[in-house]
């Protein structure tokens, strides 16, 4: 099934090439604030799920006509593993490691959907890279996971752009400016992925392929991903987790398209925007 986001926050549903709008049926209020929507019903899927589709409140919908918004808007974290790709960690000239220096956060507000343009500030001179990456999404809570548990606690994979200002200050501040995650287009569910441990995921600029890659290949693998988050922060559902970027970083500069696509979770195609 994928989940997703659209005309000013509605929530709907595929499920077997046919789209559904479930927001009425869900008692979804769309100005609640904060915009938890989405967490709220990731973390009650197993309760609301079934008989959902049939509810006399849920009208079928043409997902080509929605327009897609963020899946996740307000998540309670949003954690981010650097060098967790070999031939990555060459390409940077880097000694870290994901398994050894752990993840980072991205600001939430950094979050935004695939039809968003990523706005890049007006800093003359620096680098602003693209790293593709695979997004987790966390289904059930839980603290210290433990390796053989860790894909239990899975709802679903997404496309990830952790986007990023190569310099000196705080990670944290070069990769939170506003639109600094492209995520989406939807959320797939774990089920519908056959081993995300073999997934290909793609990225391009102006159609030029910058980044073909494997979560085969990753140091730190999914279940190591969610093992040492949990060992410091309770995983709550909704948050969402990314796995670092394999090789072929490379600017972007506004006037590029950036397209991410990764087997079986979708494709986004961005636009790129002077702030
Ligand atoms: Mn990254």
């Amino acid at each position: 099934m994928k989940l997703f986001r659209f005309n000013g926050g509605r929530i709907g549903v595929t499920s077997r090439d046919a789209s559904y709008d479930i927001t009425d049926a869900l008692g979804i209020d769309l100005k609640m604030w904060p915009p938890v929507q989405m967490v709220a019903f990731i973390a009650q899927f197993a309760e609301h799920m079934p008989g959902i589709l049939e509810n006399s409140k849920t009208t079928k919908i043409d997902l080509s006509e929605a327009r897609l918004e963020v899946p996740i808007e307000w998540p309670n974290k949003l954690l981010a593993y650097p060098a967790n790709y070999r031939l990555h960690i060459r390409e940077m000239n880097t000694k870290i490691q994901a398994n050894v220096v752990g993840f980072f956060m991205k600001a939430n507000s950094s979050l935004s959907g695939p039809n968003d343009p990523i706005v890049l500030p007006d800093l003359p001179g620096r680098d602003i890279h693209h790293e593709c990456e695979v997004g987790i999404v966390i289904g059930r809570r839980g603290r210290n996971i433990p390796r053989d548990k860790a894909f239990d606690h899975i709802f679903g994979y997404a496309c990830l752009i952790d986007v990023v200002i190569r310099g000196n200050e705080e990670r944290v501040m070069r990769k939170s400016y506003d639109s600094f995650c492209p995520f989406g287009p939807w959320i797939t569910t774990a089920d519908e992925v056959p081993n995300p441990e073999n997934l290909q995921a793609k990225l391009w600029v102006n159609n030029q392929l910058r980044q073909d890659a494997n979560t085969k290949d990753l140091i730190l693998d999914i279940p190591g991903v969610i093992e040492l988050a949990s060992r410091v922060a309770t995983l709550f559902p909704g948050d969402i987790i990314a796995t670092g970027t394999p090789e072929g970083v490379g600017p972007i500069k506004p006037g590029d398209r950036v397209r991410i696509a990764i087997e079986h979770l979708g494709e986004m195609n961005l636009e790129v925007v002077a702030a």
